[in-house]
């Protein structure tokens, strides 16, 4: 059984790159922070259709928990290891720097470049030991671009790409690969506050893009066909370009 762990998996992108890892035949291993019923139905989303998933509570942010979660998974799977990570759990706390709160910064940066520090640094071992691996990071147009109102968002995102790329380089000769996704705007409950009438208005394809759109990147990512492609960030933005 190959094991795939998605962070985030319960609700937006992370759902349906659960639904798509599944029907890729992966193992995986939905992680969330509160969410469980979210969390419960991709599951059983997943095994109606005869595919394998299991629920794994933790918060991304949380060194501790993410150990303690992890080690009881590999504890109760001692002869296997996860090949796919997708580090997509975040965050987004807008507002302009002026009036920024310690907590709004503190909190994005903890859990989109926290949470990729504390997950990717227990499972690249794993993966570097076995010589396969795939890690795929859940970046952003904010991270190329910056955006206004934004600035914990934006520096969070971008210091994922760097992560992403100096980690793609370290872990190459054992066939691990790193790269990221920068999504645009993506219909979720992240962007659901925001005004998709005026904002379309700015994007070539004339829409905000469906989580699936950007699954079908992870599952390409995550396959062996992707093996020659690392430290690479992939926009997945219907053309609005930075
Ligand atoms: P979403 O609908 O708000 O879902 C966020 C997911 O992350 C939920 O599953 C949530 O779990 C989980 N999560 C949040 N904090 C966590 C933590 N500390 N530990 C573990 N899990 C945590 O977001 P989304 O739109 O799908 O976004 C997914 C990723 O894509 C994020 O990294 C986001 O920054 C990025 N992105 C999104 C867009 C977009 O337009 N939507 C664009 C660019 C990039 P619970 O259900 O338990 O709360």
């Amino acid at each position: 059984m190959k094991y795939a762990l998605v962070t985030g998996g319960s609700r937006g992108i992370g759902r349906a790159v659960c639904i798509a890892l599944a029907e890729e035949g992966y193992s995986v291993i939905i992680n969330y922070v509160s969410n469980k019923d979210a969390a419960q139905e991709v599951k059983d989303i997943i095994e109606s259709k005869g595919q394998s998933a299991e629920l794994l509570a933790f918060n991304v942010a949380d060194a501790q928990a993410v150990e303690e979660a992890l080690n009881s998974w590999q504890e109760q799977h001692p002869e296997d290891y996860i090949s796919v990570l997708v580090n997509n759990a975040g965050i987004r706390m807008d507002n302009v720097l002026v009036f920024m709160q310690d907590n709004q910064w503190n909190d994005v940066i903890n859990t989109t470049l926290g949470g990729f520090y504390n997950v990717t640094k227990y499972l690249v071992k794993y993966m570097m030991t076995k010589r396969y691996g795939r890690i795929i990071n859940m970046a952003s147009l904010s991270g190329l671009k910056g955006l206004p109102g934004q600035t914990n968002y934006s520096a969070a995102k971008a210091a994922l790409i760097g992560a992403t790329k100096a980690l793609a380089q370290e872990v190459a000769p054992r066939k691990v690969t790193v790269n990221a996704i920068a999504p645009g705007f993506i219909a979720s409950d992240m962007t659901k506050d925001l005004d998709e009438k005026a904002l379309k208005s700015m994007i070539p394809v004339g829409r905000f893009g469906k989580p699936e759109e950007v699954a079908a990147v992870v599952t390409f990512l995550a396959s062996e066909k992707a093996s020659y492609i690392t430290g690479e960030v992939i926009s997945v933005n219907g053309g609005l370009y930075t």
